[in-house]
Parts: structure tokens; C-alpha cells; sequence
């Protein structure tokens, strides 16, 4: 196995952490679909900021125009990161689970999904149609298009990539499909942005959302980034102050407002400046990187966590369809007859490796996958090295025959 690492400086590698038999162990992390560790650049760069606080866009001080410019500049940052184009805005928010009610307040019309979604990209949508995949990719186009032109949509709002399975969707054709049918496009990038660039003009991708802290930054900060009519036309997300140019009272009491387009329209109050400059240089960061050597890292990471399952007695690893022969960083799988808990506190317990069990705020897929009773999930990342994994395999052998 050849799973080459680091590929930048990845913090939170040194935690250490006693174990059920007394031993103090280095903590190995396979849970970075959850909350990837921060890139060191990213701690760099709030440091730098920390010392100037004061509030964005208010005041005319050094302090102020020193954070409004930081703001704005993590706000061309991302912009330039997703491919997005003179028409598209930057909007930031609490993360992506508010990235998609923003655009759920903002959608015109039908939204729909596929059942593999994670709870941020389902709930949200008020009217929503679920579609059923099916068995591989493939078909799973031939009935969106069928439900598509069947009855039109005002988006088709689909995850880049399974927080479940990690298997990626082709974003590009399903722009294209979307477009076929009068649609436009939003993808969920949370778990895609942080393994894949995603340039959304090449795509034809016309919403991206995605969370700072799956892409190596600290948490409070995520984004939303499109296509600005429908954000310029829907009311405020956030009413309140920096979302207006003029508020007065009338005579009858009630109040007239001008709001602001987009961005500002609607993220009323004191912006989250730590976090989008966070956010930003971890854009900056990984933009860097050789994407080809990234997506080689984790395809190598992810096949020798595969494979070494494989070889685990009683253990299925879960996959939605047949030909996705692309995946992120994220292996999901069931031990038969044992709680997947039970696995990843003994995993965690007596072996210091962090992974994730449950169902993944995806309760729909996991029934589609025949777990109802949840998963283990394993997740990958920069940090991750050979040892790693060969740690986690070895634990899990240990844990299975002990339980
Ligand atoms: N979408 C996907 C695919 C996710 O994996 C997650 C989080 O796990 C979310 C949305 C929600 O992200 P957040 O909790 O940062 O809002």
C-alpha cells in the first residue's frame, strides 16, 4: 500500500489519548468527513486577524477597515476558488446545513432530490420531490429526466458526493440535465469540495454550498455561492442591520425598508470575519495543491481501507450503485450482528481511533442500503498516512474477534 502524506500541514496529528489497557497512544483520526483537523495556513492566517477586532463594514477606523477588507477578500477568494463567474455571489453563512435553507428561502418553485441526500440537502426544501435511485448511475439519470420532464422543477438539488459512501455524481451531466428541463442546479459540496475542485462555471453548476470546517478550517463558517437573481428577488434571509441602505418609519406605523442586494442582503448583523477569513485561506490552501496527487492520496488511502474490509469476516461495505467508480475519501460499512456503536467505542476506546457510527444524518439511504441500525464510517483525508489506516484494519480485526 503506497498512501503518500502529507500533502500540506495538517494540525491535530499529535493528539494522545489513554486506552482501556493503560496505554498512552497517539489519537489516529478517520473521521474527517465529520470535521477535517485545520491546515496549519489556516491557524497562520487567524492569527493575523485576531488582534484587529472590530466590526465589518461599520466604522472608520484602521481596526474596521482592516476586518471589512479581510471580509471581502475572503469573499473573492472563495469566489475565484469555485470557477464562479461575474454573475455569481459569495454568501456566507453558519455552514452548509444554512447555506441550503438560504437557498431554500430563495428557490422559486419545485426542488428535486435524490433519496441519498444528507438531511441538509432533503429538509430544507419545502417543496421538494424525492426521487428513488436505482441501481447504478446510469439509470438513476434516465429517471431523473423522466421526472424531470414529466413535471418541470425549479431545482435539482444534488449531493457532489455520498457523506455515506463517498461515491462522487457527475455534476457536469447533471447540470446538463437539469438544464434540458428548464432547471438550474445546486450541488452540496460538504463532502465533495474538500477531496475534488469543483470549478462551477466549467460544471454548469449554478449553487454550490459547502462547510469550512470539512475543508480544514475551524467551524462557524460556510457558504453558498450562485447564481444572484434569485438571491437579489426573495426577501432577506436575515433581516437586519448591514442587510438595509435605508430604513424609515411611516406615518400608519409600519416601516419602509431598502434592502441590499446580494451578499449583503442577507447576511444581516456582525459577520462571522474569523471564520470566512478561515474558510478562505483554506481555499487558498488547498488551491495550491496538486489536485491529481490529492485525488491519488485519498483513492489510495480509501482502496486499502476497502480491501482491508474485504478481507474482515462479516463485514459489507455499503455502496449505492454499480458503476460509481469514483469515490472520496469515505468507506461505510456494517459488521453482521453487531451494533456499529458498539464498534467505534471499542475502536476508539481501546485503540485511539476516531471514527464515526450512526446513520450519518442520512436516515433514508441507510434504509435504502438494508442498515437501519447505521453504519461504521471511516474517512480520510491530508493528514492520513499508510500507518494509519494499517492501525485502523488492525483494531478492527482485534475488535471483531473480541466482540
Ligand atoms: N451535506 C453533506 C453531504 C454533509 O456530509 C454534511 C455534514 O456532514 C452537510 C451537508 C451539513 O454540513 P454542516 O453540518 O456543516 O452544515
Amino acid at each position: 500500500m503506497t498512501v503518500s502524506t502529507p500533502l500540506a500541514a495538517v494540525l491535530g496529528s499529535d493528539h494522545t489519548v489513554r486506552c482501556s489497557d493503560g496505554t498512552v497512544r497517539r489519537t489516529i483520526d478517520l473521521d474527517y468527513a465529520a470535521s477535517a483537523p485545520a491546515l496549519a495556513a489556516v491557524v497562520d492566517r487567524v492569527q493575523e486577524v485576531v488582534p484587529f477586532s472590530a466590526s465589518v463594514h461599520r466604522g472608520s477606523g484602521h481596526k474596521s477597515a482592516v476586518c471589512t477588507e479581510a471580509y471581502e477578500a475572503a469573499r473573492r477568494t472563495v469566489h475565484a476558488f469555485c470557477g464562479a463567474d461575474d454573475e455569481d455571489v459569495v454568501v456566507f453563512g453558519r455552514n452548509t446545513t444554512d447555506a441550503l435553507n438560504l437557498l431554500a428561502h430563495c428557490v422559486p418553485g419545485d426542488v428535486v432530490v435524490l433519496d441519498v441526500e444528507h438531511h441538509a440537502n432533503l429538509l430544507p426544501w419545502r417543496r421538494r420531490r424525492v426521487v428513488r435511485t436505482e441501481g447504478t448511475i446510469a439509470a438513476t439519470l434516465v429517471r431523473l429526466e423522466a421526472v424531470l420532464s414529466a413535471k418541470p422543477a425549479a431545482l435539482l438539488a444534488v449531493t457532489g458526493a455520498s457523506n455515506v459512501t463517498g461515491e462522487v455524481l457527475p455534476i457536469a451531466e447533471l447540470a446538463a440535465l437539469a438544464h434540458r428541463h428548464g432547471a438550474r442546479i445546486l450541488v452540496d459540496g460538504a463532502q465533495l469540495v474538500p477531496h475534488r475542485r469543483v470549478d462551477i462555471t466549467a460544471a454548469g453548476v449554478d449553487y454550490l454550498a459547502f462547510s469550512g470546517h470539512k475543508l480544514y478550517a475551524p467551524f462557524g463558517a460556510g457558504v453558498l455561492v450562485g447564481r444572484r437573481d434569485w438571491l437579489d428577488a426573495a426577501d432577506p434571509y436575515l433581516a437586519g442591520g448591514g442587510a438595509t441602505s435605508g430604513v424609515s418609519v411611516l406615518t400608519d406605523g409600519d416601516v419602509d425598508v431598502r434592502w441590499h442586494p446580494a451578499p449583503a442582503r442577507h447576511e444581516g448583523g456582525t459577520p462571522n470575519l474569523l471564520g470566512a477569513v478561515a474558510l478562505a485561506a483554506a481555499c487558498e490552501e488547498i488551491a495550491r495543491l496538486d489536485p491529481v496527487a490529492v485525488a491519488a492520496h485519498d483513492r489510495a488511502a480509501t482502496d486499502a481501507v476497502v480491501r482491508g474490509l474485504t478481507r474482515t469476516g462479516g463485514v459489507r461495505v455499503l455502496r449505492v450503485w454499480d458503476d460509481s467508480d469514483d469515490v472520496v475519501g469515505i468507506v461505510s460499512f456494517t459488521v453482521d450482528g453487531v451494533d456499529p456503536v458498539v464498534v467505534a467505542d471499542a475502536l476508539a476506546r481501546d485503540h485511539a481511533v476516531a471514527v464515526r457510527a450512526g446513520k450519518f444524518c442520512a436516515h433514508p439511504l441507510l434504509a435504502r442500503l438494508g442498515a437501519d441500525d447505521g453504519a461504521v464510517r471511516v474517512s480520510v483525508g491530508l493528514g492520513t498516512t499508510a500507518a494509519d489506516v494499517e492501525a485502523f484494519l488492525d483494531a478492527l480485526t482485534v475488535t471483531c474477534l473480541s466482540l
